[in-house]
């Protein structure tokens, strides 16, 4: 079944060119008659359905099932979709009907269009289905859809293809496991929250397009096959067929190459662009992922931060018609003091409050030890790198007795600080334990270490930490990172327990001055913070050789509801301080000039200031989207050991293949 559309509606400016030369065509083997002629016939034919034909009118549809409405009773429309569900009530039939845009729902009447009803009645979930009727106000309105108030009371069908059956329901709570709708993403595709979600990054990125289209920025796109950049991750490699045994690397980032970009003049540069990091599957992660990659000449600091400010409050009132506030500029110093976290989420407060002064001169042997000595815990560092932990050495400090205040907590029960206190004590927090001080409504104090301390005395503390009666107090005593670390996360975890966090609310904030250099745990050398091409703090060239780790860098991270969504830095322009940084990292002078040659080299040739940044794409989606995972917002994602499961990728090739490319694969036993 065939429909016409009116006029201009539904094409492209390709398909109108086409269509022109087309009708030039017709016109010469037709006459100017004929072809008129045939247009008005068709006109007369069509007429009920061109009138209401919208922008979605194709070859198979006038409307979608998403766009009919009360007003529209009484036109005959031509609908395309699956079959999403049906129900036979006696002399009706009636079939919901889905596409991208919503369901409407079909009626076959029994009596006036038995062959029809008959043929609806064998209609299978998710046939393609195409439906000419007349569009009817409904008996009782579906106040769940947005086509609720009418129906199409059918009059022609067609099954434009079968379907095979679906192993799963194109419900929102489908029955299908991750794995099973991983395999069969493109029924997956189908449902409501993922098509939601695909829809929001759609116009995410038309937002992006649109604000730094605005702002003089070029879209640019950078090779894929390149040469190592590093991002403190492992490379994806290609071999070269044309020259045995050498590699591409998949970009991690474009990093270097948005640099080069702005050493060759092109002044400001965006590109949406997929990364590749072959990482273990930490957390919610793929080995692919897409940035929103931007890089500015001639820019300081501030010049970076407001732009992209801009650019993220921009997409949130275009996205969700949100306005965000200003945003705070946090030192990473205070940071990690304050949240014991260089992602802090501020939609809730239970700061960690510093307690070594409180405390001093006590004589209870835990707080006394941490007090003159740093103190002993379950291991040394409390967390994966250092930012985790609580930053460089310069921030660490001996020991640290803290706590926060849990507001309205008083009453937990023996069984909720067992389970507070196994928390902290976590191999990988690593603190030695918890002290609890409650403060009941009626004023009394109870505590873990009431042998040690008067109520007075831990009524004081409390005060001091704006503590109220029925609230309870959490203090970890232990080394400087790791009390910073295991309240950091202790937070984190009340909220969850608490629901102190309202649904809706937001909190996005910078965070600044990071350090350039933290300590690699495993060597104890200094490894980059960032990475390599960060501009060293000017206010901290003074430390650079004698005490590099005490250097902050002018590096930015951009913090969403607890998440990293963007980071970025001014960049080194002098190549004398590349070389620098280069040195403290460890690089000898040939593997600078072999890594790192041309960047050295384009560096002497007047390279402008810059900087830039990076949004981590697929978790902003998600976290606009109120997703819990990457994976919802992705179309074709990788699961959690880096497979796709639909391609079955990784794959074993060909041997052909492997000769072609001088590779011989050696796997371990
Ligand atoms: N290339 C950096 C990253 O991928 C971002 C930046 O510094 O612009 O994290």
């Amino acid at each position: 079944m065939m429909v016409h559309r009116s006029g201009k509606q539904g094409r492209s400016g390709k398909q109108g060119r086409s269509g022109r030369k087309a009708g030039r065509q017709r016109q010469r083997q037709e006459g100017p008659g004929g072809t008129r002629c045939a247009d008005r016939q068709r006109k007369a034919r069509n007429f009920a359905v061109a009138k209401f034909a919208t922008m979605y009118a194709t070859h198979y549809r006038t409307n979608t099932c998403g766009e009919l409405r009360e007003a529209d009773a009484g036109k005959e429309v031509t609908l395309a979709g699956w079959m999403h569900r049906s129900r036979d009530l006696g002399g009706m039939t009636f079939v919901d009907l889905r596409d991208r845009f919503g369901i409407t729902q079909l009626a076959f009447n029994m009596s006036s269009e038995a062959e029809l009803c008959g043929r609806a009645r064998k209609l299978g979930r998710e046939f393609a289905v195409q439906a000419t009727g007349v569009v009817q106000v409904r008996e009782s309105r579906n106040k769940e859809l947005a086509t609720g108030a009418i129906e199409l009371v059918v009059t022609k069908m067609e099954v434009l293809n079968t379907s095979a059956l679906p192993p799963f329901t194109m419900e929102d709570e489908t029955d299908g496991g991750e794995e099973l709708r991983m395999k069969y993403r493109y029924l997956d595709l189908r449902r409501a929250p993922l098509r939601k979600s695909l829809e929001l990054r759609a116009k995410t990125v038309r937002a992006v397009r649109e604000y730094l289209d605005g702002q003089g920025f070029w879209e640019i796109e950078t090779p894929n096959l390149i040469k190592s950049t590093p991002e403190g991750a492992r490379d994806f490699l290609v071999p070269s067929r044309m020259q045995p045994g050498s590699f591409y690397a998949l970009p991690q980032s474009p990093q270097i190459l948005k640099q080069l970009l702005m050493m060759g003049g092109m002044d400001r540069y965006y590109q949406i662009v997929k990364c590749y990091r072959d990482e273990d599957f930490r957390g919610d992660r793929q080995p692919e992922f897409s940035q929103i990659d931007c890089e500015m000449a001639f820019v300081g600091q501030d010049d970076v931060l407001d732009m992209f400010e801009g650019m993220t409050r921009h997409v949130f009132q275009r996205v969700l018609d949100y306005n965000l506030p200003p945003m705070q500029r946090l030192p990473y110093a205070e940071a990690i003091a304050r949240y014991g976290s260089d992602k802090p989420d501020l939609r809730f407060g239970a700061e960690i409050h510093a307690l070594n002064e409180a405390f001093a001169g006590t004589d209870f042997a835990v707080f006394k030890q941490v007090l003159e000595s740093g103190g002993s815990s379950a291991q040394e560092s409390g967390g994966s790198s250092a930012q985790e932990s609580g930053g460089s050495s310069a921030l660490q400090g001996p020991g640290l007795i803290a706590g926060i205040v849990a507001k309205g907590c008083a009453e937990y029960s023996r069984k909720q600080l067992d389970e507070l206190t196994d928390f902290v004590k976590a191999p990988h927090r690593g603190a030695g334990g918890l002290v609890y001080v409650k403060w009941a409504a009626d004023g009394s104090i109870k505590s873990s270490v009431d042998k040690f301390f008067s109520a007075d005395q831990l009524r004081e503390v409390a005060t001091g930490m704006g503590a109220k009666p029925g609230d309870l107090l959490l203090l970890v005593a232990a080394k400087t990172g790791i009390t910073r670390k295991a309240l950091g996360d202790l937070r984190l975890e009340l909220a969850r327990r608490e629901n102190w966090i309202k649904p809706g609310d937001w909190s996005v904030l910078w965070i600044v001055d990071f350090p350039l250099f933290e300590k690699d745990p495993d060597t104890g050398e200094a490894i980059f913070v960032h990475h390599p091409f960060c501009s060293p703090h000017p206010e901290d060239l003074a430390y650079f050789d004698s005490d590099p780790l005490r250097c902050r860098a002018l590096t930015y991270d951009m913090v969403m509801n607890g998440n990293e969504i963007v980071s970025g830095s001014i960049r080194i322009h002098q190549p004398e301080v590349q070389n620098r940084v280069f040195d403290v990292l460890g690089f000898s002078q040939a593997q600078k000039q072999e890594q790192f040659g041309f960047l050295l080299d384009a560096l002497k040739f007047g390279a402008p200031p810059h900087g830039g940044c990076a949004f981590g794409l697929d978790r902003w989606v998600m976290l606009m989207a109120g997703q819990d995972t990457i994976r919802d917002v992705i179309a074709f994602p990788k699961n959690n050991a880096g497979r796709d499961l639909m391609m079955d990728a990784p794959a074993i090739v060909d041997q052909k293949q492997l000769d072609e490319l001088s590779i011989a694969v050696k796997l371990k036993r």
